[in-house]
Order: structure tokens, then C-alpha cells, then sequence
């Protein structure tokens, strides 16, 4: 491992690169400015109201080639996600403030300004349940106004704030009894601060965004100016900060973002650095993924929710400063990821031990940890790739996650969640999870998961499409209209219809106000083989799998374009040295991820031993079930069943050249993202294949 850059190098790298961009800032203007509020000076002057910020804004980003509409600008109608959206809504956010009151995350509040007598209650990093749920809210107020939850959060809001002390300091669990464990090393190391505090300002930004209320930003703000910015740094008269959970960093950057205060993003750099002041233990630096300068790192290791963190708020750092050694270390990072270490459902973190990356290929079924905050961090990590590149492998990423490894994660009726996201499941060797005989439950006392993935689904429309210097992008594709503007301010509208990821027919109506010349970047996911493309009837060429077909013409109002993604299903085998896939397969349609649950096989049929048969002329057959498991496509292919003569047969035999003896058995297999939801049943979603 490299030296460490020193902290007095660090520092002058900052001001070099601090004054590069500020040179090379462009002069990005937005005439689309109808708000009377909410304006804040960013950099160079320019600014965007509260109502048109991003999920993440990067519209001032000098290093962004795209730039996020935001969550109001979409609107998700009928169809895949809106399902997901509605449940989102109306179950999983009200049933889980429940919950929060239940185990006394707003009693932590309460206690310190004498409400309730209750004691503390939860792990030191409880307060973080509030903000992730907050900040589920705050974009759920830009798709629709709910003034009772509207009511409910601000009330939430004011008892946060209630218990800020002068100087700023505001964390339940280090307040009172125990503020003389504030900000030690070890607290640092392990006690989450900076990550509650990252947390706050995420759930602010969102409120902000979503309301126009900043009551929540200006405290998390003054905890920054008042308590962190004065005390911790790279200073002489500063102590010692490091990141034991990452998640301030991008917080701290979205909050420069926001105000265009520089000593946030130079704080954030100074922490993805590492303060060599204090030493670390080497397991420590591993595990947390912070403590050494970032662009030393060459591999995914250590915990893994902790890493996505990390690269996310390295990506926002590299979308600001341009530093090329953090795009470079991002995209050595992503190279592991996508070739040794990513899930086929777009989870990671293989192991339930430290629920962190195993050895490169370690990628086990049953054991597979897969975290849906790590799947969730997956996603927001590759929407920053994108912002800079324009890249659709990085989407690819992002749809993988989004469609099976999160959308795994809540039920379908939206109230109980998986922490935990295996590939395989036998529930006779299940031995429960943190105290629940269930994969699923509404509440964990570490209940990170589920808040996140309803702030995912809640801030899912800012996710549909970037606005470019030359045009505009599509990356997800739902029944939806975009109703916003081109970046010289002509308002535009796009409507989408069509039945993916079902279907593979996509039509999108482009609406200018004028006509207008500008290139429409259409994003032919990387499963897409054989796509084909027209523009008012007429073939467009150049559709590439994996990449976006940049059609650059004068668009008039309503131009229409066909899409046509061939959804065939397909069978996938890993890389060999994947021990557990070797000589299976998993089947993939479009961007879904199948399995097998027992629950839908015939009765005699063990998941345990069955294979799938594969020929040339073997093919699968599809069926959409609107009643089924709220509507999905089912797949049914033929296969087999491994007969053992008798349960006497002898555990050891000589090895046999003849194929191993099955009788058939017609195989159905659903959508991953869905299982779980009914009885407890075996679930696989890699199969042996036998050739016939
Ligand atoms: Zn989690």
C-alpha cells in the first residue's frame, strides 16, 4: 500500500483543485426558473430553487455531463412501478412510523427535553430511523401533496430540532448522560455520528426539495458550521475526523450542493482522504472503508454497505473536483464489482460475517448476505457513474439492482421487509434472522433496510431521465410523463407507454414546445440483443445493447418513437469460478430476475432435485397472471427431477459415466423481486442443467 498522502499535501491539493474548477466551471444557465423561494447562491452565481432539484443536483456539477430532473418533474402512471409507489404510500411509510413510535426512536427525542420518561431506546445510530424516513417523505410530497402526512412529519421535524443544543450538537443517543464520549476515536470509529449526521442532512434535503421547509437543513446546517467545522479538520487547532460509517461525505457534498458553501465539500474531501493522525487498525480500515486517501483503493472489501457509501460519496467528490485519481480508483472499484463481487440481483456483500465482500468470487446462495441497503447504496453509487459519464453500463447496474435486488427486499403488501437477500432458501435450514423465525418482518432493531428502500421507491421518478448540454437522456422506462425543459430552458414533455418490464414495447411521444434540435439519448439496456428503433414509423439505426442511441434531429411536438426491446428469456451461467452457480443457470427476462419457489411446482417436486433441461429446441413458454402475486409474468420450462432409488442408497458409490437417471417434471419459475410473499417455501434461483 502506497504512503499516505500527508494531511499539509492534502491540503494543497485542495486549493489546486479548487481553483482548476473553479476556472473550468461552465456557465450552465437555467431560464426555467418559476419559484419565489428557495434560491441559493451556488458557486458561480447560478441556482436552482428548491422545486427543481434533483434526487441528487448536479446541476451546477462541473464534472457532471448529466444533470437529474427532479422526483415532481415524472410522473409514474399505471403500470409496474406505480403498484409499488401506491403500496409505498398508503402501507410501508404510515405502518412504519408505527413501528418508530412503537420502539422509541421519537421518544429518544422527547426524553431530552422532558416529553416522556421513557429511556433510550435502539443502537446509538436510532436517530438515523428518523431522518431515512423523513427523507422517504420528503419525496413523496413532490409526487403528491398529503397534508395529514405532511402534518404528521413536520410536527416529527419541530420535536428534532427541539433538542438542538447551542452549540449545534445534536444526537440523542450522545446527549445528557453521555456526552463525554462525543467524537472520541472510538466513537468515530464505531459510534456513528457522522453517519446520523449524514443521515439528517439526506432526510433534510429530500424535505427541502420535496416542501420548501428547510427547518430540518438549517439544523443539520448549523450542527455543521457550529459544532463540526470549528472542532474537526485538518487544522492545527482541529481535531482528528474520520467517516466509521460512511454516509457523511455525500451528505455533506448534496449540502454544498444545496447552499453553495465550499468548507462542506472540502470537509467531505478531508474525510474521504483519512486523518493520519490518529492510527487505525489496519481490520478497522478494511471494514469501514475509510482511514486511507480513497484513490488507494483497488478493491471492494470490508463491509459493504459501508464501501457503496463510500463510493458514493467519492463519485459526488470527483462530480465537484474533477480529481481524476478518484475516477480512476471508482472505476477500478466498479471493474471488481461487475466481475467478482456483484450478485446477479444486483446484491453485494456476500458474507453475514461483518455483512461484508467476501474473496473475489465468493458469491454464495443460501449464505448470501446481500443487504438491501448495500443493493439500495449499489444503485446510488452507479447513478453518480452515470452522472459523470453518461454511461450506460452503469444503468445497467442501476435497473439489476432496482428491479430484483431492492424491489426483493419489501413485501408486496408493503409492511415487512428483508434485511437479508439470499439467493437460495430451504426454511427446514433456516435458522431465523436477529431473533425472527422470518425472512421477512416489519421491524428490525437495526431497522436501516427498510426506511431505505422506501425512500427508493419514493424518490424513484427522479431516476427516469437527465437533461444534457446537448439534449436529453431516458434511462428507465414505465408508463410515465415527464413534463420539464431542455437546459436553454424549452419546456418539453415525454410520455411513455408501454407494459415493460413485462413487454418490451416502449412508445415514447416527444413533446417540445417548438420544434426544436436537440439529441434524445435512448438507453438500450445491456440484456437488450436484437433492439430495434423508429422515429415516426421509420427505422432507426444503430441500437447497441448496453449503450444510448443519440438520435440528434429538429424534434417537433408530438414525434414518436417505437422501442422495441426483445423480452426473450434467457438462460445465464456465472463466471466458473462462482463455486456454488457451477454448472447451473439462472434465468433472466428483460431486467427480472426469475426463481423457483417450491410453492408453485407440482406437489412431488423437491426443489432440492430438480434440474432444468436445456436443447436447442427446449424453450421457455410465458404467461402473465394479473392475480398472481399482483400481476406478474410466469415462466414454465421443462426439466427434471433426480430419482434416488431408496433412501437406503449408499451415501459413496463408484462414480457413474451414465447421466445421472431423472424423471420430467414441468418447471414454473417466478419474478425474484416476489418471493417470500406467500407460505414459507423453498426458493432457488440457480438451477443444475442437464442436456438433453
Ligand atoms: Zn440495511
Amino acid at each position: 500500500m502506497h504512503k499516505a498522502l500527508s494531511r499539509r499535501r492534502f491540503l494543497s491539493n485542495v486549493g489546486r483543485s479548487t481553483a482548476a474548477t473553479v476556472l473550468v466551471r461552465p456557465a450552465l444557465s437555467f431560464t426555467h426558473m418559476n419559484s419565489v423561494s428557495g434560491f441559493f447562491d451556488v458557486g458561480d452565481g447560478t441556482s436552482l430553487s428548491w422545486q427543481d432539484q434533483g434526487v441528487i443536483n448536479t446541476a451546477n456539477s462541473p464534472y457532471a455531463k448529466l444533470h437529474g430532473v427532479p422526483v415532481r418533474a415524472v410522473t409514474i402512471e399505471e403500470g409496474f412501478w406505480s403498484k409499488r409507489r401506491k403500496t409505498n404510500v398508503e402501507r410501508s411509510i404510515p405502518t412504519l412510523r408505527v413501528e418508530l413510535e412503537e420502539h422509541g426512536r421519537m421518544d429518544n427525542f422527547r426524553r431530552l427535553v422532558g416529553k416522556t420518561k421513557e429511556p433510550q431506546k435502539g443502537p446509538y445510530f436510532s436517530d438515523s430511523d428518523i431522518y431515512k424516513w423523513i427523507d422517504a417523505v420528503g419525496w413523496a410530497l413532490q409526487s403528491d401533496a398529503m397534508p395529514e402526512l405532511r402534518r404528521t412529519t413536520d410536527s416529527m421535524i419541530r420535536e428534532v430540532v427541539a433538542v438542538q443544543e447551542p452549540n449545534g450538537y445534536l444526537n440523542t443517543y450522545y446527549q445528557n448522560d453521555r456526552v463525554s464520549l462525543r467524537m472520541s476515536q472510538h466513537d468515530q470509529e464505531v459510534g456513528h455520528e457522522m453517519y446520523c449526521l449524514g443521515h439528517m442532512l439526506q432526510g433534510a434535503l429530500a424535505y427541502y426539495r420535496g416542501t420548501g421547509d428547510s427547518t430540518l437543513m438549517d439544523a443539520g446546517a448549523r450542527m455543521v458550521d457550529n459544532f463540526v467545522l470549528p472542532n474537526y479538520g485538518p487544522g492545527q487547532n482541529q481535531k482528528p475526523i474520520i467517516s466509521g460509517h460512511p454516509e457523511i461525505e455525500m451528505a455533506l457534498i448534496e449540502l454544498y450542493r444545496t447552499t453553495g458553501k465550499r468548507q462542506y465539500l472540502e470537509l467531505a474531501g478531508y474525510i474521504l482522504h483519512g486523518d493520519d493522525r490518529w492510527t487505525i487498525d489496519p481490520e478497522r480500515i478494511v471494514y469501514m472503508f475509510c482511514g486511507i486517501p480513497f484513490p488507494q483503493r483497488t478493491k471492494l472489501e470490508g463491509h459493504a454497505v459501508r464501501a457503496m457509501y463510500a463510493c458514493c460519496g467519492a463519485a459526488d467528490y470527483y462530480l465537484e473536483t474533477g480529481d481524476q485519481a478518484y475516477w480512476k480508483a471508482l472505476n477500478t472499484l466498479w471493474e471488481d464489482l461487475t466481475r467478482r463481487q456483484m450478485y446477479i440481483n444486483g446484491g453485494v456483500g456476500a458474507r453475514a460475517q461483518w455483512e461484508a465482500f467476501g474473496a473475489p468470487y465468493e458469491l454464495p446462495n443460501a449464505q448470501a448476505y446481500g443487504e438491501s441497503c448495500a443493493a439500495i447504496g449499489n444503485m446510488m453509487w452507479n447513478w453518480r457513474m452515470l452522472a459523470a459519464s453518461g454511461e450506460a453500463k452503469f444503468t445497467d447496474v442501476i435497473e439489476r439492482a432496482l428491479y430484483n435486488g431492492i424491489n426483493s427486499g419489501m413485501s408486496l403488501d408493503g409492511t415487512t421487509y428483508c434485511y437479508r437477500n439470499p439467493l437460495a432458501f430451504d426454511p427446514a435450514h433456516f435458522d431465523g434472522f436477529r431473533g425472527s423465525p422470518n425472512i421477512r418482518n416489519p421491524w428490525y432493531d437495526v431497522t436501516c433496510c427498510p426506511p431505505n428502500i422506501e425512500r427508493t421507491f419514493s424518490s424513484l421518478p427522479g431516476y427516469f431521465y437527465s437533461t444534457s448540454k446537448d439534449g436529453l437522456y431516458v434511462h428507465l422506462y414505465d408508463n410515465s410523463t415527464l413534463d420539464w425543459h431542455l437546459e436553454d430552458g424549452t419546456p418539453i414533455k415525454i410520455q411513455q407507454k408501454t407494459s415493460y418490464p413485462w413487454e418490451g414495447a416502449v412508445k415514447v411521444t416527444v413533446t417540445p414546445a417548438e420544434p426544436k434540435d436537440f439529441t434524445f439519448h435512448l438507453r438500450i439496456p445491456g440484456w437488450a440483443n436484437g433492439a430495434s428503433i423508429a422515429v415516426n414509423g421509420k427505422p432507426e439505426p444503430g441500437a447497441k445493447p448496453g449503450e444510448y442511441l443519440a438520435i440528434r434531429r429538429n424534434w417537433k411536438p408530438g414525434d414518436s418513437v417505437t422501442l422495441n426491446l426483445p423480452m426473450e428469456t434467457e438462460v445465464v451461467a456465472s463466471n466458473p469460478r462462482v463455486a456454488e452457480d457451477r454448472g447451473k443457470v439462472a434465468v433472466r427476462r428483460g431486467p427480472v430476475i426469475f426463481c423457483m419457489e417450491e410453492v408453485d411446482q407440482a406437489k412431488s417436486v423437491a426443489l432440492a432435485d430438480v434440474s432444468i433441461s436445456l436443447s436447442q429446441s427446449a424453450k421457455f413458454t410465458s404467461e402473465y397472471k394479473p392475480d398472481l402475486l399482483g400481476g406478474v409474468t410466469v415462466l414454465h420450462h421443462g426439466g427434471g427431477v433426480f430419482e434416488v432409488s431408496s433412501a437406503e442408497e449408499a451415501l459413496y458409490a463408484p462414480a457413474s459415466l451414465a447421466p445421472a437417471k431423472t424423471r420430467p417434471a414441468e418447471l414454473t419459475f417466478i419474478p425474484y423481486y416476489a418471493w417470500a410473499n406467500r407460505q414459507p417455501c423453498a426458493m432457488q434461483v440457480w438451477t443444475p442443467y442437464v442436456r438433453t
